[in-house]
């Protein structure tokens, strides 16, 4: 398939170019210092990927640490439940990946990486904590050391998840510069990676962030599709209509989206609307261009042109900018992107609990919430959803804010 002379086939040994571009998305606008050792990052990467011995490596730590294969599971109750009853409804379970999200998909992946690179210590940035989690599960499985950088903010926030990561053994550095939180507590921790690349391993969270990590993130992550492709397949003999996932920095979607490329299916990512248009995070439908944590995107900015605040009820969602291959892909028109407002999040966070039995993370809530408003348009067909992971870390927050609409 070829879409603005973008050919599908081949796609993937031409996206990113060496330099890490997708059209004029992406690349890497960091110090000399970082470039140096965000290259050794990348030289050793692109010799390991194709290595038998880290690719047998991985697929065993997949199957015997994560589960995966994670199943893909057709809700009947819910297809049921919405419009005429005969679109059908199919989720990806990465909630059942360990520790309950995709994020470990990466992680692992990195940590095996370092392993290689023979480096002894893993260093990143958190925001609400889920990524520092799932790092410092994979640094306490390779026996490395773990640094996580978090804004002083996040930490009062997210206690239980800096807890966790403590448990793991990991050492959290709380940053109180600017307004402590994201933003600079990606600042702290390039500063402290540049002062110890020759020992330690910089480990991004989704696909953002300087060359090579968008493509790095993306690779591991696109287990996802792969598996997804072959189980639909395998249980409906077609191809599903649609799939859908929802968009932070697009780690999740992009995994799920990538494989199916070069097929027939129409592909959706899904933005957080929050509150509407005065507070969201929806980057791509209300963001222009610019560069932020050292590429180029399609970013959220305030009136002055700077990075402007994202807001979401998902933790995971709001980030101000997205991945440069998802800018790409929606400029040349091959993924379009919609908005999940907080509050039918909430409502398809419930419905997804009520009549399937599976309490989903409200990131996915924002997935799932497009699945059923677009089932409701349909007559027949299929959506196949990402759920990127599972509620339990909401539930304390969902009870307390929207108990007494919901709960008897
Ligand atoms: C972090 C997170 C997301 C958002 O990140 P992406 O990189 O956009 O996938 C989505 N869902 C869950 C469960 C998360 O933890």
């Amino acid at each position: 398939m070829k879409i603005n002379d973008v050919d599908f086939e081949t796609y993937l040994k031409n996206y990113p170019t060496k330099d890490g571009y997708f059209g004029k998305y992406g690349g890497s606008f960091i110090s000399d210092d970082l470039k140096k050792a965000f290259k050794e990052i990348n030289d050793a990467y692109l010799t390991i990927c194709k290595s038998a011995k880290f690719i047998s490596e991985l697929r065993r730590i997949r199957k015997e640490f994560q589960g995966r294969p994670t199943p893909l599971y057709h809700c009947e109750r819910l297809s049921q439940s919405v419009g005429s009853g005969k679109v059908q409804i199919y989720l990806k379970r990465e909630d059942l990946n360990h520790t309950g999200a995709h994020k470990l998909n990466h992680c692992m992946g990195e940590g095996l990486l370092a392993k290689y690179l023979g480096k002894k210590k893993i260093i990143a940035e958190t925001g609400a904590g889920q990524h520092g989690v799932a790092l410092a599960t994979a640094a306490a499985y390779f026996g490395l050391e773990c640094e996580i950088h978090m804004g002083i903010v996040d930490v009062r926030k997210q206690a239980p998840n800096v807890a966790r990561m403590k448990v793991l053994g990991a050492k959290v550095i709380e940053v109180t510069d600017g307004e402590g939180t994201l933003k600079e507590a990606v600042d702290s921790a390039f500063i402290s990676y540049s002062k110890q690349y020759k020992d330690a391993i910089y480990c991004i969270g989704s696909v953002v962030g300087p060359h090579p990590f968008p493509m790095i993130v993306r690779d591991f992550q696109s287990v996802v599709g792969i598996e997804a492709r072959e189980q639909f397949l395998e249980m409906t003999g077609e191809l599903p209509d649609v799939i859908t996932a929802c968009v932070g920095g697009g780690s999740n979607s992009a995994g799920l989206f990538i494989p199916f490329l070069n097929d027939p299916v129409k592909i959706v990512g899904v933005e957080a609307f929050g509150k509407g248009k005065d507070a969201n995070s929806a980057s791509i439908t209300y963001g222009s261009e610019g560069v932020l944590h050292g590429f180029n995107s399609i970013m959220l900015k305030d009136e002055k042109g700077n990075p402007g605040l994202a807001y979401s009820i998902a933790s995971g969602l709001d980030y101000p900018s997205v991945g440069p291959e998802h800018a790409f892909l929606y400029d040349i028109g091959r993924i379009s992107y919609e908005g999940i407002t907080d509050e039918e999040a909430i409502d398809a966070f419930f419905k997804l609990s009520r009549l399937e039995g599976i309490i989903p993370a409200l990131e996915s809530s924002h997935a799932v919430a497009y699945a059923i408003k677009l089932a409701g348009q349909m007559d027949h067909g299929s959506i196949l959803v990402n759920l990127s992971g599972r509620g339990d870390k909401d539930l304390d927050y969902v009870i307390e804010k929207y108990g007494k609409k919901y709960i008897m």
